[in-house]
């Protein structure tokens, strides 16, 4: 790899780069890394294994949520408050690989009315629905999808601005996500139960977060990037966001995905000061 091409005001332009670090997440990674595919790369750069884009994976993002007879006001505090890690520790009679976290929940009343809307509120229905909402209450899990090959980011016939293809995004829920989500929604319909409410309804149709699509492995045939989030088949790219998640866990990837950062910059730091790069 020799630089990097770019536009900037109007016209392309190289930058010439001894190393180049890749960082646009896991959407815009493998878009950019189909897009540069070259007559010796033609999967694709760096893509031997045939991964790149594949096992991109969201996290779940369901919620259970009631009205108390007390006034709550959940909005007082931050939008997710209170958390607890237990069903990503506990495997105690669990039918799904894997965990989740949940949180309680506090919407801002536009969120809220958002809410009402999608789930088909209108009119005097909704507001009726926001009269209570000073006694609202809500958890929410951050859930552990499972990597699969079919789920992922391809190229379409369809072009940008600068002429460029634009990324197709597959994905659907295998078994164990729905019955990992089907779990945790009971077991959240029972802590609001404990607590007094009522009018419980569940909002199933939402997820957080993307990983995957460049993932980290020990073997060059099945990853995209070794342990150092460099790429296999070029040793001057390397790959530094969320793209690199081999699975995502039951919780917010975002120091994770800080704390890798360093690692690949410290790496990058001490191959260079042993003249290795
Ligand atoms: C509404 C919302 C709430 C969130 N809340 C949380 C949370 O509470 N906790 C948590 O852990 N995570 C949260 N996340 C997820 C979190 O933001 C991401 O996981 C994280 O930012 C990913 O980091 P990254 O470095 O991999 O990619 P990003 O932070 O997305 O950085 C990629 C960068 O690359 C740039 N880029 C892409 N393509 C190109 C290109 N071709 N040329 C030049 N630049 C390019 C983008 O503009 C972007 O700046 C939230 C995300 C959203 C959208």
């Amino acid at each position: 790899m020799t630089g990097v091409r770019y536009r900037r005001e109007g016209r392309w332009r190289f930058q010439r780069a001894r190393n180049v670090v890749v960082a646009g997440y896991a959407i815009e990674t493998p878009r950019l890394r189909l897009n540069s595919a070259t007559s010796r790369f033609p999967q694709g750069l760096a893509n031997s294994s045939g991964l790149l884009g594949r096992n991109l994976m969201v996290q779940s993002n369901q919620a259970v949520w009631g009205v108390l007879e007390r006034e709550v006001r959940a909005y007082k505090g931050p939008p997710s408050l209170a958390l607890t890690e237990h069903w990503n520790y506990c495997d105690e009679g669990k039918d799904f690989f894997g965990g989740y976290c949940y949180m309680s929940q506090g919407p801002l009343p536009i969120v809220w009315a958002g809410a009402q809307a999608k789930r088909g509120l209108w009119g005097r229905k909704l507001l009726d629905q926001m009269e209570h909402y000073n006694h609202q209450v809500g958890l929410k899990i951050v859930g552990e999808c499972l990597p699969q090959e079919r789920n992922g980011v391809t190229l379409t016939e369809i072009k940008d601005q600068y002429g460029l293809p634009v990324p197709r995004i597959t994905y659907s829920y295998c078994d164990n996500d729905r019955r990992l989500i089907r779990h945790a929604l009971d077991f959240m319909r029972r802590a609001l139960e404990a607590a007094g409410a009522r009018e419980i309804w569940e909002e199933t149709d939402d997820t957080c977060h993307l990983n995957g699509t460049a993932r980290m492995g020990e073997d060059r045939r099945t990853s995209v990037v070794n342990a150092d989030c460099r790429c296999w088949d070029i040793p001057n790219l390397w790959v530094c966001d969320g793209s690199v998640f081999p699975t995502v866990g039951g919780v917010n990837p975002s120091l994770t995905i800080q704390a890798i950062a360093c690692r690949t910059a410290d790496r990058i730091k001490a191959l260079a000061a042993r003249g290795e790069l």
